[in-house]
């Protein structure tokens, strides 16, 4: 197992009142590091907190740790921890601030600049493998809710194994989940295939809306407002909803706008091979962030100029394919 930050570990030995923070709208990564960090923490007789968003999207409710994410919260911690939140503007955050003696960071977007006082950054696929890493150091031993968190933060952030992500040390960590359970069939098809009717119809209506430019390499896929509040609102519309334009044949980069507010997008960009194209560099240009193959941004202007922008991106790709 690769080596933690000595400074982590002896804020977290150092220290007893923890709040812990995670982006907006959070995905598996963010729920399965926060309730494996949250829990180790307890097992280490720590106080913590938890300020996340919910509801949470149905196939992430069913961790009992999540019972305690509407708690109320002190005034002042000795640590805040932001878990997987490449920015500190993405992160859901009380208002007012509480106070914190020491803020943390651990992340694993490239594109995260250490905003913490302390920051364990490492590109990794999931924000949970660092969490993981955490707790082993710390000699925790894992119940089976915060091994099935460690494992839903990694399947999730992998695609269910899929994604270019993946590395030995994920798997080294994932053989000794599988040293704690059996088998993870039941969850990864909660995570992976499971939707609900409403999700399914979103995933549908994302489904035809798809557009295809530049000889089939970018894909455009589009929600509005009034389809995304027919099935239920944003909380609906699952992640694989991102990936749909990746799964056709010949498509380098994917735009999925979805019109989460009247006139208000968030964008979720995907790229894949033999394209380098850096999605993460667009994100940040727009106030978003993330990874090289998968970032986003929320956006308020004129589609039509973003759509172009994208255009004019993939047209430079094919004409310099040979030196990319
Ligand atoms: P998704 O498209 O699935 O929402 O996000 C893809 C990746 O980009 C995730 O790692 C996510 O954390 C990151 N990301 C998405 N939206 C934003 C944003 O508005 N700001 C930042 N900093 N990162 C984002
Ligand atoms: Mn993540």
């Amino acid at each position: 197992m690769k080596k933690v930050p000595t400074e982590i570990l002896d804020c977290i030995k150092e220290n007893q009142s923890f709040l812990i923070l995670v982006h907006n709208k959070p995905d598996g990564d963010a729920i399965g590091s926060a309730i494996a960090l949250g829990k180790g923490l307890k097992a280490l007789g720590k106080n913590v907190d938890y300020y996340i968003e919910t509801p949470l999207e149905d196939k992430l409710q069913f961790f009992s740790e999540s019972r305690y994410f509407e708690d109320e919260l002190q005034d002042e911690y000795d640590v805040v921890a932001f878990l997987d939140c490449s920015t500190m503007e993405y992160a859901f955050k009380p208002v007012p601030m509480v106070d914190a003696r020491t803020t943390v960071v651990i992340d694993h977007h490239a594109t995260n600049q250490g905003y913490g006082d302390i920051n364990f950054l490492e590109i990794t696929a999931a924000t949970a493998e660092l969490v993981f890493r955490i707790l082993d150091a710390l000699d925790v031993e894992l119940d089976p809710e915060m091994v099935e968190a460690v494992f839903t933060g990694i399947s999730t952030d992998t695609g269910s194994f899929q994604f270019s992500n993946v590395t030995a040390d994920t798997h080294q960590i994932l053989s000794r989940l599988y040293e704690k359970r059996d088998n993870f069939a039941v969850l990864s098809k909660r995570l992976h295939s499971e939707k609900n009717y409403a999700q399914m119809k979103l995933y549908g209506k994302a489904v035809d809306s798809l557009q295809l430019y530049e000889d089939n390499t970018l894909a455009w896929i589009f929600l509005s407002y009034a389809d995304i509040c027919k099935y239920g609102g944003p909380v609906q519309i699952t992640d694989d909803v991102a990936n749909i334009g990746m799964n056709i044949i010949g498509v380098q980069l994917s735009a999925t706008v979805k019109e989460v507010e009247c006139g208000i997008y968030r964008v979720s960009l995907r790229s894949k091979t033999p394209f380098k194209i850096d999605v993460s560099l667009i994100a940040r240009k727009y106030g978003g962030g993330g990874h090289m193959r998968a970032a986003g941004f929320t956006f308020k202007g004129d589609l039509k100029a973003l759509k172009k922008e994208l255009i004019e991106l993939i047209e430079y790709y094919r004409k310099h394919e040979e030196d990319i």
